[in-house]
């Protein structure tokens, strides 16, 4: 086994605090827990190892920096430690692990870098703890809502700015954590993948092009609430037998725009409550969520606009009254075609064969594009498992992707171009 994949392998058990990836219950290290720090601190001590300097900002995200010239630009590469409950050992691990394999790769080499090179360990990046995501990396690019986020709870009323001082960070400066523009010249993350279109397209390696967002819609049938035994069926206002149709309606209108068009859009309805939700009394209200997402951002509007007709029709039918709220309209993020031209090329240097796709789930990066150009790689994970402890990507895709970052890293920092 080469020198780097024993290095992975080794490392991957020290970030995730483990023996063993074969670990049954998986992993829980949620935002901004004791578990999440002490992944953290794995991260400074492998970091220490490879002689970088670290440090934490006010938004407890880690910093490890090959310095070679302060006024020199920052090329950084990063992802996250924390998981979901009971979730995989790669998500967020699998980039910043192969972030510091990269730099070892190039220190190894005796690789002089001309400008500096940052592996960032974004701290918070699932919402599974508070319902919000990448806290860190909105932290680190400015766009963090302090007053709206303040006062955010986890299931046991712990509030984000608690949680975050304990953390051994500052809510109150929680700001300071934002980096300038100048700060960094650009973002690379590398992430698994979550679904199987690398494998399927026999490729090695994912390199992303857009981030697609969702519209998350609120659907709300107001009927009437009666006896089941003593209401006759003409008389009735069922919300739950009115609104049903809308659920098989989406799933087919999305089946019907993915199977026409040349970007997919996936929809989704959930988090179905019923009131009163007896045995003996007619449904009166039914409240649901739809996500729908694609990086056709027309796309999920037409497919709002298709719902929105779809629920008039039922209206006008039923005389249940169908209100239809959006909570979220985010539009998809596009990451810097530059950095996929810089990362296609590195991936053919090495001999790999990449496949330019989309994400269809948020990470990090998201953030970081906002400010400057960014990049996202995939590496393949079985089966597409993923938030699930049988997660797992093999060591060789670990060490592809690793190979991938130390190109990408010496052709980006190797010269300064210009002037
Ligand atoms: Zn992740």
């Amino acid at each position: 086994m080469s020198d780097i994949r024993m290095w992975l392998e080794k490392k991957l058990l020290q970030l995730n605090l483990t023996n063993s990836m074969d670990v049954p219950e998986g992993f829980t290290r949620l935002s901004y827990t004791e578990d999440e720090a002490r992944a953290h601190h794995e991260f400074r001590s492998i970091a220490a190892d490879l002689e970088l300097s670290t440090f934490t900002d006010n938004a407890g995200n880690q910093w490890a920096v090959w310095e070679t010239d302060s006024n020199a630009p920052t090329v950084a590469v990063g992802s996250h430690l924390d998981t979901v409950h009971n979730g995989g050992g790669y998500d967020g691990v699998a980039g910043v692990l192969c972030g510091l394999a990269a730099v070892k790769i190039l220190k190894d080499q005796h690789f002089t870098p001309q400008k500096n090179i940052a592996i960032i360990c974004f701290a918070s990046e699932e919402s599974a703890r508070f319902g919000v995501s990448t806290i860190g990396s909105k932290a680190i690019a400015g766009l963090l809502d302090k007053e709206e986020q303040a006062g955010v709870t986890d299931a046991e009323g712990t509030t984000i700015k608690d949680a975050v001082n304990s953390f051994g960070a500052d809510w109150d400066v929680i700001e300071q954590a934002e980096q300038t523009k100048d700060a960094l010249e650009s973002f690379i993350e590398l992430h698994i993948e979550q679904g199987t279109r690398i494998e399927n397209n026999n490729a090695d390696i994912g390199i992303v092009r857009g981030v697609a967002c969702p519209i998350r819609l609120k659907v709300t049938a107001n009927g009437m609430a009666n006896h089941t035994g003593t209401t006759p069926m003409h008389a009735r206002k069922d919300a739950f037998a009115a609104i049903s149709p809308l659920v098989s309606f989406v799933e087919q209108e999305a089946k019907m725009v993915s199977s026409t068009k040349a970007i997919p859009l996936v929809a989704t309805v959930s988090t179905v409550k019923l009131w009163p939700n007896a045995m003996n009394v007619i449904p009166g209200k039914v409240e649901f969520g739809i996500d729908i997402r694609s990086v056709d951002d027309a796309s999920k509007h037409n497919m709002v606009t298709a719902i929105t007709a779809y629920s008039a029709q039922i209206e006008a039918r039923t005389g249940v009254e169908i209100v239809i709220d959006t909570l979220v309209d985010n539009n998809s993020v596009f990451l810097a075609p530059s950095i996929q031209e810089k990362l296609r090329q590195a991936s053919q240097n090495l001999g790999f064969k990449s496949l330019l796709m989309d994400s269809g789930a948020g990470h990090d990066v998201m953030n970081m594009a906002m400010k400057w150009p960014s990049g996202l790689i995939f590496i393949p994970c079985e089966k597409g498992i993923s938030h699930h402890p049988n997660e797992h990507a093999r060591l060789e895709d670990l060490q592809k992707g690793t190979h991938v970052i130390a190109e990408y890293l010496r052709k980006e920092t190797g010269e300064i171009h210009g002037n």
